[in-house]
Order: structure tokens, then sequence, then C-alpha cells
């Protein structure tokens, strides 16, 4: 009987360290002084807090560059209608040079411990979008990040291609909330990656997917309150502009 009790108590242990909500900085952590959005400081400070994931954006310039930018906009050029040489021209907030992905993965591989979450944004055409994800794969798969790489994106037809051509075991999370999690496991994504209003509205979708073996992500949640919210329900991953107040709620 005491050793029973003995494996129960360490199997409950065990699973609440496994459940313990995760922390992914939003464009990485931006927020600390002399950084900006999706840069390569940004991504480096992540890393050096050590948060589970560190998230970008990837678009595709006009000549055919993926770099690392929300866009639409850089200045006052279209991303995705400029060429790179244009927009490599122009420095970022901070001063930093707008990355190219190769970039963006050569830091993310000097500390795997830190996830690269990397977002495809959505592009004209279905044509454009394939090609953007198969680019991005192979640029992972280059770097042998597979393992310490995930994906999310607000295009299904994004979330279908890195579905079908990502290597077994390819996370990727749906953005865009207007799927039910049995919608997202039918499409054979791995999690579900909503905006904290969904969520609030579906507060049932976390144990659904849970049930479904799927992950849940929140983003982008940067209050105190909504980021008690998102542990004390459970989710699995915060997306947050302010990860040092996570792991301050998450007692790290
Ligand atoms: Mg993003």
């Amino acid at each position: 009987m005491k050793r029973f009790l003995i494996l129960a108590a360490s199997l409950f242990a065990a699973t609440t360290i496994f459940a313990q909500t995760q922390v992914i900085a939003h464009r990485g952590y931006h927020a600390k002084e002399g950084s900006a959005h999706n840069t390569i400081s940004s991504l480096k400070n992540a890393q050096d807090l050590g948060t589970y994931g560190s998230e970008c954006d990837v678009n595709e310039t006009a000549d055919g560059v993926l770099v690392v930018i929300h866009g639409p906009k850089h200045g006052k050029y279209n991303v995705q209608q400029t060429d790179f040489a244009t927009l490599r021209a122009q420095a970022l907030a901070n001063g930093e040079t707008l990355p190219t992905l190769d970039e963006y993965l050569a830091q993310a591989k000097k500390n795997t411990a830190t996830k690269l979450i990397i977002e495809i944004k959505n592009h004209p055409t279905p044509e454009q979008e394939a090609r953007v994800v198969k680019n991005v794969l192979a640029a992972v798969k280059k770097y042998k990040l597979r393992k310490d790489v995930e994906y999310i994106g607000f295009s299904r037809y994004v979330c279908d291609q890195l579905v079908k051509n990502g290597p077994k075991g390819t996370k990727v999370a749906y953005l865009n909330g207007n799927l039910t999690p049995e919608q997202c496991k039918e499409r054979g994504y791995t999690g579900i990656d909503y905006n904290i209003g969904v969520m609030k509205k579906h507060p049932e979708w976390i144990k659904q997917c849970h049930d479904l073996g799927l992950t849940v992500n929140v983003w982008t949640v940067n209050d105190t309150d909504n980021l008690k919210w998102c542990i004390d329900n459970g989710v699995d991953y915060i997306t947050t502009d302010n990860p040092v107040e996570a792991n301050r709620l998450l007692g790290k």
C-alpha cells in the first residue's frame, strides 16, 4: 500500500510538472531595453531569459527571400511587394538590420533550449503559400532544427501544407480561432493557438483539445488577469509580450 501511495504521488507530481503552462515570447523578448519586435536581439533575449519558445513572423519578399518581420509594411514599403535589398536598407526601430530567416535560424541554433515558433504569414495565392512553406521547411532542415521549431499560421492552406510536407511529428497550430478542436484534429493540426478573447468564449475547448491530444496556446496575453486566467485554466502555452510577468506568475 505504501509503495502504491508513493507511486501515485510521484505520478501526480510528474503530471503536474508536465502540465505547467509554458511561456512563449511574442516576436521575441522585444520589451527588453534596446530590442525590437522580430529582431535577432529579441530572440537572443528570449533564449537568455529561458522561455519555452520565441515566436517570429515570416514573410517572402517580392524577389523570394524569406525575412523575419511582421509586416505587411516595413517603413513605407509593403514587405511582400518589395525586393529584399530595398527592405534591408531600411533599419528596424532599434537600428538593427531586418533579419533573413536564415540569420534567425543561425541564432536559434545557438541555444535550442528555447524553441523557435515560426508563424508563416498569409500570402496572396495558394501557389505562393505552398512555396513559402516548402522553403521554410527546407531552411529548418538545413540547420538541423526540425525538433526545435514549431509552426503556426492563420491560413488553413499554410497549416495544411505544413501537415502534408513537414516531417513526421511536425507541430502545427492554427491561429484563426474559427475551427473547433475536432476540426483541427481532423486536419492533422497538433494544436490550437487562439486569441484570448476566443478562448474566454470557449473555455471548454481547453479540455476538448487535451482529450484529443492537441495543445492549447493563447495569444497575445499581456495583462496579469488574463495571464492568471490562462494559468488557472491549464493552457499549455501563453504567447506574451510580457514574458517576465508570465514567469513571475508561474514562480519562475
Ligand atoms: Mg506572429
